[in-house]
């Protein structure tokens, strides 16, 4: 019988990667607090209801993309396509809102969406992602890219490019979306299978195509910018001037839209050019109608999400990082010493340094082989003669200098003999 592999657009992250993603968790995890954002963990399926109201049948993801089946009890669950829907479904099942002001969210886990798959895409993805729920203050939506921008800053990701847009309100939606369907509709029969389709349903997303003939009509569409009333036009110059405050740069994109109702006002991406076609690492913008869309009260709220396999492409372009965390390894031949070294493994990891015990029972010379790739700063060697004594070589991995000493000497002065010397 063969040998049964990961499921197609799903992948192990291993040894080699795990670095990276421990080190945006541990950004993120100091990051968002200091910025007064709490943790929010939500199922990894909901009711398929959830998705259907909270993202839009229209969408792909809704439409094409969801892990959707039934239980054995018979209802119908889908697996999580993306965050938002199921933090503002515990928002309203908790009334959150009844705390009083603005709550500030923050989640990180997989989501599952059946696209096919290629670099930087796959069907199960993770997302970090940061909700803003009861503020329409247009600072809100400033945080939340400033928190974006500082996120990808920290993990020293510099070159990404800010694209903003505003979407405005649903009547400015409703003038623009007449004006696109009375543009595009002379050039229907040109356009690509999906967007002909969403000229009647959502001509919002035939801008968003990715088919170079679609995109050579959509180049003079109509700009929503055009169709936005005083008060959308108000809240984007805010934003606006709030970001050039903060000295946040940004490249006003007309075409960055989003097609459902509950989407308003502040829509935003963030692109690197180093990741080819798949470019976009994350994105957001406000949804002042989805509160009162899945069942709450009216509820202004603004957010974004990080792809975070992307995030790691960049990262480990930047800074090669290894997970181990060894400051000492430790050698031991023979079954006294082989006990020995057990216990002085322990011991030591009592004391909070990072050991790895060689196991292998095999020559010394193996064994050092081994010590010096395993990033430990130090070795310690045991033989049954240096266990009968009580003492222990250590071997400085680095210089090669070399001392024996008892090992209750060792033990209590191990802080100062083995902190790792990359630190010094
Ligand atoms: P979205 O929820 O579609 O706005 O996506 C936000 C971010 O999630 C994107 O910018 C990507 O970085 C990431 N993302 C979305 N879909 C996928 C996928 N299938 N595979 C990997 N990353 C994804």
């Amino acid at each position: 019988m063969g040998s049964i592999q990961a499921s197609r657009g799903t992948r192990d992250i291993l040894a080699d990667e795990i670095a990276y993603w421990q080190r945006l968790e541990a950004v993120a995890r100091t990051l968002l607090p200091q910025a007064a954002y709490q943790e929010i963990r939500t199922p990894l399926f909901e009711q398929t209801d959830l998705f259907e109201r909270g993202i839009g049948e229209a969408t792909d993801v809704v439409g094409k993309e969801m892990y959707t089946f039934e239980d054995r009890g018979g209802r119908s669950l889908t697996l999580r396509p993306e965050g938002t829907a199921g933090v503002v479904r515990a928002y309203i099942e908790h009334g959150l809102q009844a705390q009083g002001g603005v709550q500030r969210l923050w989640y990180l886990g997989p989501m599952f969406r059946y696209e096919r798959p290629q670099a930087g895409r796959q069907r199960q993805f993770h997302q970090l992602g940061i909700e803003v729920i009861g503020s329409r203050d247009p600072r809100a939506d400033v945080e939340v890219i400033a928190l974006f921008n500082d996120f990808l800053t920290q993990l020293g990701i510099t070159d990404l490019s800010l694209e903003l847009n505003s979407v405005g309100n649903p009547e400015d939606r409703q003038r623009y979306r007449a004006a696109l369907v009375d543009y595009f509709t002379p050039y229907q029969q040109e356009l690509d299978a999906d967007s002909q389709d969403r000229l009647s349903r959502n001509p919002l997303r035939i801008l968003d195509s990715k088919d170079p003939r679609t995109q050579a009509i959509a180049v003079a569409a109509p700009s929503i910018l055009d169709y936005l009333g005083p008060d959308s036009k108000v809240h984007f110059d805010q934003v606006q001037a709030l970001l050039s405050d903060l000295d946040i740069g940004y490249r006003l994109n007309p075409r960055l839209v989003r097609g459902l109702d509950y989407y308003t006002h502040t829509a935003f991406e963030f692109q690197s050019g180093a990741l080819g076609a798949q470019s976009a690492v994350g994105g957001g913008g406000r949804y002042d109608g989805l509160v009162s869309e899945l069942g709450g009260p009216a509820t202004p709220a603004v957010g974004w999400a990080i792809g975070l396999e992307r995030l790691v492409l960049l990262l480990q372009r930047l800074q090669p990082l290894s997970a181990t965390e060894i400051d000492v390894y430790i050698i031991s031949k023979g079954s006294l010493a082989e006990a020995n070294a057990l216990k002085l493994a322990r011991q030591l990891r009592q004391q909070g340094l990072g050991v790895e015990l060689d196991l292998s029972s095999s020559a010394f010379s193996k064994q050092f082989k081994r010590a010096d790739r395993s990033g430990a700063s130090v070795a310690l060697v045991l033989g049954d003669e240096e266990t009968q004594a009580g003492t222990v070589q250590i071997k400085w991995l680095k210089s090669g200098e070399q001392r024996t000493l008892a090992q209750t000497q060792l033990l209590t002065e191990a802080q100062s003999l083995f902190r790792t010397s990359s630190e010094a």
